[in-house]
């Protein structure tokens, strides 16, 4: 189509809005409503044109082009036009600028200025309302409020919470309660980034320009990977706002928009520490080194063994692989793991048993590109809001969802199937959802042919699988389980989006075999849209994989038992190293409590909260291991610790992060650490070249990523220089290559061919009994953060969080003598704990529903040591408990 803007011709591949046509020539048209993404509401009446032929001005944002039409966007009578209508704005608006948290990045003040509005001629609002003050976040001043709806549209199309409507002739109030404070609202500030005014503000943010700097980062909370905006002044992180990242397209959530006061808050490690006479006392670095080496070397001399490191989720790229080849190298062994134990080893273990290969296969954006999503052990909308919020609105342009979860979740708003599993049947509904799809003739035949093995053995195992019989274990209807079956089967483009409900169990491998079977069935991986996603917890959880800190593979998933991999290693590292798999982090503390490892260095993990059975591993704990916590605050862990090292934030160091898409991205140092606080790499490279070791004198983090990239095939081609703003996708293997959106193109699996593995359902190890009658589930909330020590110290947030809680149906509550809202004891044969009880009526009657955050109270009290044989993931998802009134 062609169309002529101010005289210059603009072609288009298909009719759009003025609005829309002008941008994309780079004409810029005055608006304060109109949004990309969301229908017009043609409010401001700032954007009106002139097209040739037509009596009246036109709205730009709603006027579609026509063939040969004549737009002119500049003119004395449109400047008039939109004078006036600036002037009928601000008659209606609070015009204090001066104190305005808005002003100089006001939209209304700069086309107030542009137009040459004079404020006398506007008239002045008199009578001001009270604001909406009720959020913990942020405040709505309806004085400010031009009614423009960008709030409204932003909140339903992109964010789809829903939670705003405008009254009759305004203001914008909250859905679902008589403030935003209690609404549907879930404070994830969207708004404020789309107010063109100062009528939604931070309560706790300043981010005016000229009054402070910004720096362009990333996330520090989940694995979503969302870029930010740190604004600073002096060595201060005072707001964060959405930069515009591929993974979160200018969305954020609560954690990544308000909750940044960890960064400069006065519980900051600032010294070393070191333990003497039973207390941890301030200690120079240099005795802090020296007490760490001497016990170091003492415990050396008992075998790799007895030596062991726990690497965080939460450091860099740089400083894991760092990490992993400090423990490598300095001890002979394999003892490294991280939380990734606690998380995600079932699906490095499951898909690279199925794929070769254990990450998302697709890019988060993908989802858009998905017909039928299923969504199963992940409560998506508040552990990974984002994607949370990208799935529903998929679902609101045509996708089709499909939720099976223990819990209604969010999502469950959306769905068109919601199955209620029972906690731990994951196989048993992969598997019932594998046999509709092969009674019913609905797998692909010519996919399986082309790209898989193993079909025959699989076909006839399940000879022996009954959906009826998965149905019932799953305590599902089977039409539903079926119907299911036939809308992932027959659609174009099917996803399966999952995370710890799948994994967190004794058999979390079967589950992840077990979703990879039913991929494999239906032909739906491979392709754009398609996939098997497990979604990372941890803002670098998949780096942390990636780059090796697993006790059986090296960077980029090469064996440690592979004597070519180990060759390489060896000849780059300029050390011996074991073929022996080390301990996993659940085996190591079998092995503290044996009194066999005797040096455990962990690196920004708090352990005595996330892990499984915490008796027993305050037990471990107790039996003499020298432990250094290398970390931020003194958290449950570090106050055990013999010797603790003071960490830089992720603001106050260079580094890279791989979010849950494979994406690599860089964190630019921002700020200072405070006091003493040093970055882990440098902490880790002092401490090596104490030990005397050679290969640790590198410069920087740039320098580390030199060396990964020739160890790790999949990071081969990455460099700082070509991360940029939107970083790069791996498997990435040289420089020339643009890195990869999705996984297996056309059948090919890093281990060849897709293999299909039967896995049989078998309960979880847990069983209800006459003395534990109701089985605990667990899981995280969007109002923490992982063990709390940085959502923990924001009073806005644990204001909203509440302390434990324990959701429970009103029936079971009520045989157990439970009021709403008051204190309840919960025990496992592992332990007790508190919890406020919340009643739901949603929930299933003989199930329970705890988050894991609390170290105060924590919920690992009562969790199990049943691991997975494969991935030695503890079942964190099924506990037997009983439940009584305090
Ligand atoms: S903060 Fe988020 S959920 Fe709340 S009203 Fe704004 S966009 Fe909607
Ligand atoms: S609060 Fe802001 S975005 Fe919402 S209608 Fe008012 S001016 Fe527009
Ligand atoms: S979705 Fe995750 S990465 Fe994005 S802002 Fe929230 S916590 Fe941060």
């Amino acid at each position: 189509m062609k169309i002529k803007i101010n005289g210059r011709e603009i072609f288009l591949e298909s009719p759009a809005t003025i609005l829309r046509a002008a941008r994309l020539a780079h004409i810029e048209i005055p608006t304060l409503c109109a949004m990309e993404g969301a229908e017009p509401s043609v409010r401001c009446g700032l954007c009106l044109c002139r097209v040739a032929g037509r009596e009246e001005l036109q709205s730009a944002c709603e006027t579609v082009t026509e063939e040969g039409m004549e737009i002119v966007t500049h003119s004395a009578e449109i400047f008039a036009a939109r004078r006036q209508a600036l002037e009928k704005i601000l008659a209606k608006h609070d015009q204090r600028c001066t104190t305005c948290f808005k002003s100089t990045h006001c939209q209304l003040q700069k086309y107030a200025q542009l137009y040459d509005v004079e404020p006398d001629a506007c008239g002045k609002l008199t009578a001001l309302v009270p604001k909406d003050e009720s959020n913990a976040f942020y405040v709505y001043d309806p004085n400010k409020c031009i009614l423009c709806l960008r709030c409204v549209n932003l909140c339903s199309s992109l964010q789809c919470s829903g939670a705003l409507r405008e009254e009759e002739d305004g203001p914008i109030v909250a859905v679902g309660g008589e403030g935003r404070g209690k609404s549907r609202c879930v404070s994830c500030g969207n708004c404020l980034d789309a107010c063109p005014t100062g009528a939604l503000v931070p309560k706790d943010a300043c981010y005016a320009e000229g009054r402070t700097s910004a720096v362009e980062t990333v996330c520090p909370y989940c694995g979503v990977g969302c870029r930010i905006k740190l604004y600073l002044r002096g060595n201060r992180a005072v707001g964060m706002t959405a930069a515009d990242g591929p993974a979160n397209d200018g969305l954020l959530c609560v954690k990544g928009r308000f909750v940044f006061d960890f960064i400069n808050h006065p519980d900051r490690l600032t010294t070393p520490l070191i333990r003497k006479e039973g207390r941890l006392v301030p200690c120079s670095w240099e005795e802090a080194y020296e007490a760490v080496i001497n016990a170091f070397k003492e415990v050396k001399e008992e075998g790799p063994e007895a030596i062991a490191g726990l690497s965080s989720a939460r450091c860099s790229n740089e400083e894991n692989y760092l990490f992993q080849k400090f423990i490598r190298v300095a001890s002979g062994g394999n003892n490294v793991d991280h939380c990734a134990r606690l998380c995600h080893s079932s699906t490095v273990a499951g898909l690279s048993q199925s794929f070769g290969g254990g990450a998302m296969s697709n890019s988060i954006n993908e989802v858009y590109k998905t017909e039928v999503i299923l969504v199963t052990g992940s409560n998506t909308t508040e552990t990974h809001p984002v994607i949370g919020a990208k799935i529903r609105q998929a679902v609101k342009k045509g996708a089709l969802l499909i939720v099976a979860e223990p819990r209604k979740i969010d999502l469950c708003e959306d769905t068109e199937i919601f199955l209620q599993i029972k906690p731990g049947t994951n196989v048993a509904l992969f598997n019932g959802l594998a046999k509709a799809v092969l009674e019913e003739g609905l797998h692909n035949r010519d996919f399986i042919d082309r790209n898989t093995e193993g079909f025959e053995e699989l076909e006839k195992s399940f000879e022996r699988v009954s959906v009826k019989e998965c149905a019932e274990i799953c305590r599902v209807s089977e039409q539903e389980m079926r119907r299911a079956a036939r809308l992932y089967a027959q659609a174009a483009t099917a996803a399966i989006y999952y995370s710890m409900g799948v994994t967190q169990h004794s058999r979390g491998t079967d589950g992840v075999v077990s979703i990879a079977n039913l991929a494999l069935l239906c032909g739906q991986i491979g392709r754009e849209g398609c996939g098997v996603n497990p979604l990372r917890g941890q803002n670098n959880v998949q780096g942390a994989c990636d780059m090796g800190a697993l006790p059986n593979l090296y960077p980029g998933y090469q064996a440690v038992a592979n004597p070519e991999a180990r060759a390489k290693f060896e000849k780059a590292w300029g050390a011996a190293l074991s073929p022996l798999p080390g301990k996993t982090s659940t085996e190591m503390l079998d092995q503290m409590e044996q009194g066999k490892i005797k040096f455990l260095y962990i690196m920004g993990e708090n352990v005595l909260v996330s892990e499984a059975d915490l008796n027993h591993a305050r037990k471990a704990f107790s039996r003499g291991c020298f432990v250094v916590a290398q970390d931020i605050f003194l958290s449950e862990t570090a106050a055990l610790a013999d010797v603790v090292l003071p960490a830089a934030s992720f603001a106050e160091k260079e580094g890279t992060f791989t979010n849950t898409e494979r994406r690599i991205q860089m964190s630019p140092k921002a700020l200072p650490a405070p006091g003493g606080a040093k970055e882990d790499w440098r902490i880790i490279c002092e401490l090596a070249r104490a030990l005397g070791l050679s290969g640790f004198d590198f410069e920087g983090p740039e320098a580390v990523m030199k060396e990964i990239v020739t160890l790790t095939p999949s990071y081969g081609g990455v460099s700082y220089a070509r991360l940029g703003k939107n970083g790069l996708q791996w498997p990435c293997p040289d420089a020339a290559h643009p890195g990869t959106p999705y996984l297996h193109k056309d059948g090919r699996f890093p281990r060849g061919k897709g293999l299909f593995s039967f896995r049989p359902y078998l309960p979880a190890a847990d069983a209800q009994d006459g003395e534990y009658p109701l089985l605990l589930t667990t899981g995280r909330v969007l109002y923490q953060y992982h063990t709390r020590t940085m959502t923990g110290r924001n009073a806005a947030i644990e204001g909203v969080a509440g302390g434990p809680f324990v959701e429970i149906h009103p029936k079971t509550a009520a045989r157990f003598g439970l009021r709403d809202g008051a204190p309840a004891e919960l025990a496992s044969p592992r332990g007790k704990v508190t919890a406020v009880a919340r009643f739901r009526e949603d929930m299933s009657e003989d199930v329970l529903f705890m988050p894991f955050h609390y170290g105060e109270n924590p919920v690992n009290n009562l969790t199990a040591r049943h691991l997975d044989p494969t991935s030695k993931i503890p079942e964190l998802k099924v506990s037997k408990v009983k439940i009584k009134s305090l």
